[in-house]
């Protein structure tokens, strides 16, 4: 049995190990562990609390994906409800689906018994309001949501200094079933209706029991563009040992450089409960625990320099 996750990953790591460790499946561990993240308000990019886009709106990205039956689900730029990787849960074992976003997220979420509330806390706003009052007038902050040129202040806004952050969690049970589960705000002061790589199988996450898992965070642009999860486990499909098949899904980017150069982050699971995660940012970590430990423990992650300075993220 083992969890590993991002290191925002710290308020709900135990009490997934505590599913799996009460028999639970990787499933159940991955929800629960994400569960506790997105009503932690202190992280100001998952869920409760999250920094919202360009017109003060909180809007919620999440998958999770089983990699026993290779089913997934996922929700994208979703409004008014906590806890998005249930909701995305439900996705995978309710409907025909795997992605639905925005209105009809919502309308799911409703029908599916969850309850509405306000995720915009007191702080996120002011982070958000001191930013736009720094980068766009006064005249035009007034009526920014009739704006009709609102596409002109996101780089202005998002990139000074960009802002984002995602939740990563891959569990394997007591039955050496895989599961990848994410949630993110996605990029702070982003425009209404960008969906990141998080809800995106393949890009920030991806499971597949014959093989493993990984997930993503950083720019999502990029892990969209080169489908940076689905690659780690395609690398493992190959027959690479899995810290070279994180590095080659690193090294991918490399392509990506000079239209996106930004920070990518990947945890990483094989089949045999071997982990790693790679950044392209020096002295970034991850966390695991496994059946036997009592404390999550804090590893060092494999830098991967993907080809520009990381301006982004
Ligand atoms: N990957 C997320 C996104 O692009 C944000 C992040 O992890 O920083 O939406």
């Amino acid at each position: 049995m083992i969890i590993v996750a991002s290191s925002n990953g710290k308020v709900g790591i135990s009490a997934a190990m505590r599913v799996l460790r009460n028999g639970g499946s990787a499933i159940d561990a991955v929800e629960a562990g994400i569960r506790l993240v997105e009503s932690n308000p202190q992280d100001k990019t998952v869920g409760l609390g999250g920094i919202p886009n360009l017109l003060g709106e909180v809007e919620l990205d999440a998958s999770i994906m089983d990699g026993q039956t290779l089913a997934a689900g996922a929700v994208g730029a979703l409004q008014g409800y906590e806890h998005p990787i249930s909701i995305a849960r439900k996705v995978m074992e309710e409907l025909p689906h795997v992605l639905l976003v925005g209105s009809g997220a919502e309308r799911f979420a409703a029908e599916m018994g969850f309850d509405r509330r306000e995720l915009l806390t007191e702080e996120a706003k002011e982070v958000w309001e001191e930013r736009l009052h720094k980068a766009i007038p006064e005249t035009m902050l007034a009526n920014l949501k009739e704006e009709p040129a609102l596409r002109q202040w996101v780089k202005r806004v998002r990139e000074s200094p960009w802002a984002g952050g995602t939740v990563n969690f891959l569990a394997q049970d007591a039955d050496g079933n895989i599961c990848a589960g994410v949630s993110t705000s996605g990029q702070g002061w982003k425009y209404p209706g960008r969906v990141g790589d998080s809800p995106l199988i393949g890009a920030g996450n991806y499971a597949d029991n014959r093989y493993g898992a990984a997930a993503c965070t950083g720019l999502g642009e990029m892990a969209i563009l080169a489908g940076t999860a689905r690659s780690v486990v395609l690398y493992l499909k190959m027959g690479l040992p899995l810290e070279e098949a994180g590095r080659q899904a690193m090294k991918d980017l490399h392509a990506l450089a000079s239209l996106y150069p930004g920070t990518m982050n990947i945890v990483a699971l094989d089949k045999d409960g071997r982990h790693a995660a790679f950044s392209n940012r020096e002295e970034a970590v991850y966390i695991y625990m496994t059946g036997e430990t009592d404390e999550p423990e804090e590893l060092p992650r494999v830098l991967v320099p993907t080809g520009e300075n990381n301006r982004r993220g």
